[in-house]
């Protein structure tokens, strides 16, 4: 069985096929995994787990059932979704993990990050990120009545596409100095992480030097999930998304 690992689903109402396409292949893994890890951005806004839009109901009870079947999951936060809180975790019986984080896959240590930290060239969003996750800033956002959130995610993303607009593609991406700092720090040569939506296996260095740096891909045309298997292959699949069998066409 592998381990499997996702991010930047940027879960919305908006893309139905998306969500249909996710839930779909949660289905077909569910107890045919090791584990899944979700690392950050499964949703494109959160605004508290009192939310009573069905996508946060499916999405969670989708999750229950995988880890139920066998399968558990294990959720790390990205830079939309940082809300997530105990109530959706325990909803959806996953584990929330920190970013970053270190397991033992197969043998081997893995270090997982959403991937925003790494892109430390993007000082205005550095900014934006020490204020967002300071925890008086989310306290303060989410005693707010939930219509009032809504229009702050709304206008929260519509900031980001704005911001983005205004950007080069290099600064937007993660900095090889900070990623080296990181895996030295963390004592690793693989590092699994998302955010910039551009999926690949980079390898660096040689020999005993050699270290692997995997980013997932979005899920937004296609999906795209990193298979890791106990002999130590790794494989970055792109998934066509299928709704469900009897679900909308
Ligand atoms: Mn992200």
């Amino acid at each position: 069985m592998d381990t499997l690992f996702i991010s930047d689903l940027h879960l919305d109402p908006s893309r139905p096929e998306v969500i249909e396409g996710f839930l779909a292949w949660l289905d077909r893994q569910a107890g045919k995994a090791d584990a899944l890890y979700v690392l950050g951005d499964l949703f494109d806004v959160w605004i508290g787990d009192d939310d009573t839009a069905p996508l946060c109901h499916q999405v969670s009870q989708a999750l229950s059932n995988c880890a139920s079947a066998g399968t558990p999951v294990a959720l790390m936060h990205g830079n939309r979704d940082f809300l997530i809180g105990d109530r959706f975790l325990e909803a959806s019986a996953c584990r929330l993990i920190s970013d970053p984080t270190v397991i033992d896959l197969y043998g081997r240590r893995a270090l997982l990050m959403h991937g925003d930290l790494l892109c430390t060239d993007d000082h205005d969003y550095q900014q934006t990120r020490q204020q967002v996750r300071n925890p008086d800033w989310q306290q303060s956002v989410l005693t707010q009545p939930l219509e009032e959130r809504r229009k702050l995610g709304q206008q929260a993303r519509a900031e980001s596409r704005q911001s983005v607009l205004g950007k080069s593609r290099d600064i937007m991406d993660v900095n090889a100095d900070t990623v080296a700092q990181f895996m030295a720090q963390y004592q690793t040569d693989l590092l699994i992480h998302g955010h910039t939506h551009r999926p690949h296996i980079h390898h660096t260095g040689q020999g005993q030097h050699l270290s692997t740096r995997i980013v997932l891909g979005d899920w937004h045309d296609q999906g795209s999930v990193l298979h890791a298997s106990p002999d130590g292959k790794l494989t970055l699949e792109q998934l066509p998304l299928q709704p469900r069998q009897g679900a909308r066409g």
